[in-house]
């Protein structure tokens, strides 16, 4: 740890700028300085961690060589105020932390061919395409994997594709999502400075917060006629209440010990805030962490077998039934070994 905060090991030193994602700053640095993202999240975090926590951002500022201030704001850091799950990001207050998502990250390829840099704004949830380009951002390369902060560099995928579009299908956004991310984009400000041009359709909301503008988008699906990829349906909500009464029952009628498994630990503090104060006995404490699996070619395959019987992906049911599969298959994968 020691050497590896060393700033004098690191040649090639960078200020962050005012629209780079901390994240992406992290990976765009390592990979300068001949480090690996991973060898990154594990001096910050542990072991197979796709990401580095925020607090890992004064060490990497003297590593790299940027102004700590500038870097910290470029993270989005956790807490918890008055009982809830709080985030901050780009010095804004987001009292829903799921409109982040800068642990699953999306793109614009044609950006990353120009800017080589990750935008802040792409680990805005509400932000499904780039207002630059008027393209779609991915989350997904066209190999099939998600993209994901721990692959080779900014602009490469582990399987050896470029993330620009030379390898990459761009598709066009609708004018709805082009919509709420330049709306977005504005609340945000600092990201990237722009005249808000009266023309636009939601300038109405030009003074609503960056976060009031996240939730009202989410309750209201302004966006949800052709954006089913990246939103859950708010086409048919169901109560909290209601949702609990679900949970719960499930849980009571399944076997004595349940262990959830998911790819991040957002998902299960979801799953936790769903289950209430009443946490379910039979509940494991701690979910499966199914990150390590993921760079598996057995459960990689099994996964998108499924996706191509239902290609519904995001909805929370044809995941959860997507990785059930990978995870089955990694288990048999595992126990032929062992029996070998
Ligand atoms: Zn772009
Ligand atoms: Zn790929």
């Amino acid at each position: 740890m020691t050497q590896l905060l060393d700033a004098n090991s690191y040649p090639n030193q960078d200020e962050i700028e005012l629209y780079e994602d901390g994240m992406g700053y992290a990976l765009r640095m390592a990979t300068a300085n001949g480090l690996t993202f991973s060898e990154l999240a594990r001096t910050f975090a542990s072991p197979g961690h796709c990401y580095i926590p925020a607090r890992a951002s004064g060490a990497l500022a003297l590593m790299f060589g940027c102004t700590p201030a500038r870097l910290q704001r470029a993270f989005v850091a956790r807490y918890f105020r008055e009982g809830h799950h709080t985030a901050r990001f780009l010095t804004l207050e987001f009292l829903r932390p799921y409109h982040l998502r800068q642990n699953v990250p999306q793109i614009c390829p044609l950006c990353i061919e120009i800017y080589k840099k990750a935008k802040a704004s792409w680990s805005i949830s509400i932000i499904t395409c780039c207002t630059e380009h008027k393209t779609q951002l991915l989350d997904r390369c066209g190999c099939g994997r998600k993209l994901s902060w721990r692959r080779p560099s900014i602009d490469f995928c582990e399987c050896g594709s470029r993330l620009a579009s030379t390898d990459q299908k761009c598709q066009p956004a609708s004018w709805q999502e082009l919509e709420a991310s330049n709306q977005m984009e504005f609340l945000l400000g600092q990201v990237r400075f722009r005249l808000a041009g009266s023309e636009r359709t939601l300038a109405c909301f030009d003074g609503v917060t960056a976060d009031t503008f996240a939730r009202l988008v989410w309750a209201f699906g302004v966006v949800e006629d052709d954006q089913k990829r990246d939103f859950p349906t708010s086409s048919n909500p169901i109560s909290l209440a209601q949702a609990r009464n679900n949970l719960l029952n499930w849980l009571a009628a399944s076997p004595r010990a349940v262990r959830a498994a998911c790819d991040s630990s957002t998902d299960f503090r979801f799953l936790l805030e769903v289950a209430g104060d009443a946490r379910p006995r039979n509940l494991a404490s701690t979910p499966l962490d199914l990150r390590p699996l993921i760079d598996t070619a057995t459960y990689h395959q099994a996964v998108m077998r499924h996706y191509r019987t239902d290609n519904r992906e995001h909805h929370a049911l044809v995941d959860a039934r997507a990785y059930r599969k990978g995870w089955l298959a990694w288990m048999a994968a595992k126990n032929m070994r062992s029996s070998r």
